[in-house]
């Protein structure tokens, strides 16, 4: 995730964290605040660090577990630049430009202000996930076809100068960890919104969100029932209920039966207060010691390195890169 908020918003958490929190006892899990890639646009340096921390402390609050996970901050293991420069020169131009992300984004911000940072994105982000041997990688929807460029990253190197990374999957979320502005629930909820009114935010103190769930968009009918095209406020509240209290869309509906609008709200409220609150705490006390969460980054770093380093080095050896002796 790219350390691009003071706060990760409920989106963040549904979809990404959780999902990966929930990974962390079947795979070994590299999770990564990609600084380098944040800084294919402008940042101001001093928000920058900030925001990397804020990231950090809020992966581990929400259950990220160094013990289990190595999670780290991507410039701090060098590596990532380095094979990203290699695997640059295998990319063909006209293959990065076909990138539908880099035209979005540089269309958004210009032709002239997009840097060229920006349009080798995706080769940095396939050294991310090359590095480590990676067999899945869990991402949404967007990010496919940078993981299919990966793929196609990986197979050549391995064709061209013989087996070295392994050829990633990627997991895809799927549309029930999808969440919408509460104001706007036909939008992705995005810190980028216009309005704030509906985005919930990890960080926020817990009366901002207790609000805005209660001021969430519905409708008139009157009756909690799964349907996105024509409910879509309800069926959002409904999404992000059943994933924070596992329950299914069919035990919500009947949960509520023949009850308001006003009775549900307060329940999805509940859960995202009960949720959020430790969450928010947990975060706060790291940040207060920022001594502290700094060593527990640089002690994950030095492992990150170590599996990066390995493969970095069988990278420069069938390259034909001569080491130094
Ligand atoms: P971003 O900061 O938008 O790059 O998102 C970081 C991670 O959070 C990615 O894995 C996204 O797929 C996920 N994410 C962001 N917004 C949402 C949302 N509204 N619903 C579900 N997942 C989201």
């Amino acid at each position: 995730m790219q350390p691009s908020a003071d706060s990760l918003q409920i989106g963040n958490y549904i979809g990404a964290l959780m999902q990966w929190r929930g990974m962390q006892d079947d795979y070994d899990a590299f999770f990564t605040v990609v600084d380098l890639h944040a800084i294919t646009v402008a940042q101001d340096p001093a928000q920058l660090r900030e925001k990397t921390r804020r990231t950090a402390a809020q992966y581990i609050a929400a259950g990220i577990d160094s013990s289990k996970s190595t999670l780290y901050v991507q410039s701090q293991v060098p590596a990532h630049a380095e094979l990203a420069w290699i695997l640059s020169t295998i990319t063909g131009f006209g293959e990065a430009g076909r990138m539908t992300q880099f035209k979005d984004k540089s269309q958004r911000y210009g032709a002239d202000q997009a840097s060229v940072g920006l349009f080798t994105y995706p080769i940095l982000m396939a050294a991310d996930i090359l590095l480590y041997q990676a067999e899945a990688v869990p991402v949404g929807d967007d990010q496919k076809q940078h993981v299919e460029l990966t793929r196609n990253l990986a197979e050549r190197f391995n064709s061209r100068f013989g087996e070295t990374f392994t050829v990633p999957k990627p997991v895809i979320q799927g549309e029930t960890a999808r969440i919408y502005d509460l104001q706007d629930p036909t939008s992705k909820m995005s810190k980028s919104a216009e309005s704030q009114a509906g985005v919930l935010y990890l960080l926020d103190d817990v009366n901002v969100t207790a609000k805005k769930i209660m001021r969430a968009v519905t409708d008139s009918e009157g009756s909690v029932r799964y349907d996105r095209a024509d409910k879509p406020g309800v069926a959002n509240l409904m999404t992000i209920y059943s994933a924070l209290t596992g329950r299914t869309l069919d035990e919500i509906e009947d949960e509520f039966a023949g009850r308001g609008y006003g009775d549900f709200k307060k329940a999805v409220r509940d859960a995202v207060v009960g949720e959020f609150e430790p969450v928010r705490a947990r975060a706060l006390e790291l940040l207060e010691d920022p001594a502290e969460l700094d060593r527990v980054l640089a002690g994950n770093a030095d492992r990150a390195a170590q599996a990066a380093e390995e493969t970095l080095s069988a990278v420069y050896e069938r390259v034909g890169l001569l080491r130094r002796g």
